[in-house]
């Protein structure tokens, strides 16, 4: 690891996106440089590295970003989450309510064992319906949610609080 990496430099802060009002963390950036791209897996691999974490989960597309990487340096299985109608197998679908409306995710129905250690990865934790509904989807397999690793916690939105005593980890906070 080398901790003289500032990731909050590698994160672009664009107002009014996608919507007025909104003051949009861009990743790209960070993404653009490879050393700092390494720095952030390597820090979320130290974290979990004696966890031992089976099975690694994500919800398009950003979060799979992260997760992949994550998942080959953890040796766990990388579990994909995605928009209704995307993934080709028998899935199951977990749906929660948003701000104006209601959406949706799945996940394949052989995808989670019983028995696994399962971390929830995403690039951004905000409110924390995103998460909420992949902690949901996996329970319904009866697997253990060990953790939920972001790289940019927005800690004012409290998102950390949906997550039901959860283990919550992330590498950049906004207070
Ligand atoms: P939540 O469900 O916690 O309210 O929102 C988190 C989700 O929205 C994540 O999947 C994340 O990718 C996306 N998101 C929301 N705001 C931002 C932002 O400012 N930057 C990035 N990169 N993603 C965001």
């Amino acid at each position: 690891m080398n901790d003289s990496i500032n990731l909050k430099k590698y994160i672009r802060e664009i107002p009014d996106f996608p919507k007025p009002g909104i003051l949009f963390r861009d990743i790209t950036p960070l993404l653009a440089e490879p050393t700092v791209f390494q720095e952030v897996i390597n820090r979320l691999t130290a974290y979990y590295q004696d966890k031992k974490i089976t099975a690694v989960l994500a919800a398009e597309a950003r979060g799979f970003i992260f997760a992949a990487p994550l998942a080959l340096a953890l040796r766990a299985r990388f579990i994909p989450i995605r928009k209704p109608g995307k993934l080709p197998f028998e899935t199951k679908a977990f749906h929660y309510e948003l701000e104006y409306g209601t959406d949706s995710l799945e996940m394949h129905t052989d995808s989670i064992h019983s028995d696994d250690r399962v971390l929830i990865v995403d690039d951004l934790l905000a409110t924390g319906g995103t998460i909420s509904a992949c902690i949901e989807l996996a329970n319904h397999s009866q697997a253990e949610v060990v953790s939920c690793a972001f790289l940019i916690e927005l800690s004012f939105l409290k998102g950390r609080e949906k997550m039901n005593g959860c283990d919550v980890f992330s590498l950049i906070q906004y207070d």
